[in-house]
């Protein structure tokens, strides 16, 4: 491998301290023209003859491996040499990182790394976060050898990063995507590249972020806030049973509520059947509908009939900017809730945060609890994952544990269109 022999010792010092290389410098006398001499005690280069007249410039070093840097300042100069000794000693000497092109530079490193990425199998939207990333860390580093970069650097870098657009500080889960796109290029690539050796690899920062604790809320509350918005939306009752859809089946996104068409609702077998769902790249996303909820499908069907082809979400009657079975606009559910929230004096709970996380987190609450009796030994964590990842039959029980506890608090008023 090319790397054993670049770190190869360059050092012919048997046990003692490396004394390889050494500095010249290509200035002479100016009164005499002679050659000037070290003198390491004086820091310099000096005329034997004309001790007075001293090398104002010219330095260069010359050390095994092919090394050779030049510089006006002798204490650079000497640095450099002294560097590369105590690297020797130390068995970690790199050629590469006293080579003028600078192999290891972050920069150049980075941009082929983005320029290799362009070809992944990956989203553009990926490709675009990768090289956005990295190129603000270019910014920071520069041509910095990727050996020279730490967990420290990577740390400071991170945690000094800004929201773009705000200027705020960025939040733990933007850090994380820093951390992982960084952690890719460090720890992965730069190591197949043989630009690290794996045991060159920083360390990375541990950044702690929980899943949006502060922005999701109790079931209590989302039932509040869904009651609200039902009678606010009498207009478009879909408005309100949209929430009702997310906040029942986690695995629903409202991209695909969006994109949701009459033909993909099969109430004979009572699943909402999408062929291209927003995530999940071609595969199909099935799910399991309640009892309740395909009652109120079949209402809708009978209220508002619908060609196959039509989106779900239409308008339900004529209004100032819009017509009757006209799609309604992607944002109308967050116009809605918030608004509802607004009203309610929620604040910061988003669309998201209240239905899915909020049904998410208070049921693998429930779930941990059965786990625990069943003493299976599964954390909340695993819970959780577990729940997130249910499909079919699982998740319909786990749909229909979480109604009928609704149900209980409630009363048995569920849902129906009323
Ligand atoms: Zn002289």
């Amino acid at each position: 491998m090319q790397l054993n022999s670049a770190y190869a010792r360059a050092s012919s010092s048997a046990g003692g301290l490396c004394m390889d290389g050494n500095i010249y410098c290509r200035q002479k006398c100016s009164i005499c023209g002679a050659k000037l001499v070290h003198d390491e005690r004086r820091r310099g280069f000096f005329c034997t003859v004309h001790p007075h007249v001293m090398a104002t410039g010219g330095f260069y070093i010359k050390f095994p491996g092919g090394i050779r840097r030049a510089s006006k300042c002798y204490d650079t100069m000497m640095r450099q040499l002294t560097a590369m000794r105590y690297e020797t000693d130390q068995d970690r000497f790199d050629p590469r990182m006293h080579r003028p092109d600078n192999p290891l530079a972050f920069d150049k490193l980075a941009r082929v790394y983005i320029a290799e990425r362009k070809t992944d199998p990956i989203s553009d939207n990926m490709k675009r976060q990768i090289e956005n990333k990295l190129v603000q860390a270019i910014a920071v580093w520069g041509d910095r050898p990727v050996k020279a970069i730490g967990r420290r650097e990577i740390k400071h870098f991170i945690k000094g990063l800004t929201n773009q657009r705000t200027g705020k500080p960025l939040s733990n889960k933007s850090m994380v995507n820093y951390s992982s796109v960084l952690h890719h290029f460090f720890t992965k690539w730069l190591v197949e590249e043989e630009y690290l050796m794996p045991h060159e690899v920083p360390a990375f920062p541990e950044i702690k972020y929980e899943l949006g604790w502060r922005k999701i809320t109790t079931l209590e509350k989302q039932d509040e806030i869904l009651d609200v918005l039902r009678e606010r939306t009498r207009h478009n009752p879909k408005i309100w049973f949209g929430a009702e859809l997310l906040r029942t089946y986690p695995t629903m996104r409202p991209g695909d509520l969006h994109r949701m068409k009459e033909e993909d609702i099969d109430l004979e077998f009572g699943v909402i059947d999408m062929p291209k769902p927003t995530k999940g790249r071609g595969q199909r996303k099935i799910v399991r509908l309640v009892d309740e909820h395909v009652e109120v499908f079949r209402e809708f069907r009978e209220r508002y009939p619908a060609m196959p082809g039509m989106p779900f979400l239409r308008h339900c009657a004529n209004g100032t900017n819009y017509k009757r079975d006209q799609q309604m606009g992607e944002n109308c559910f967050r116009r809605w809730w918030n608004r509802v929230c607004d009203d309610l004096g929620v604040e910061g709970v988003q669309l998201y945060g209240g239905t899915k996380h909020t049904t998410t987190t208070a049921t693998a609450k429930m779930l941990s609890r059965e786990a625990a009796k069943a003493a299976t030994g599964h954390t909340t964590d695993k819970a959780f994952l577990r729940y997130c990842q249910t499909k079919g039959e699982e998740a319909l029980a786990v749909h229909q544990q979480v109604v009928e506890k609704r149900k209980k608090k409630n009363s048995g008023k569920v849902v129906s269109l009323g």
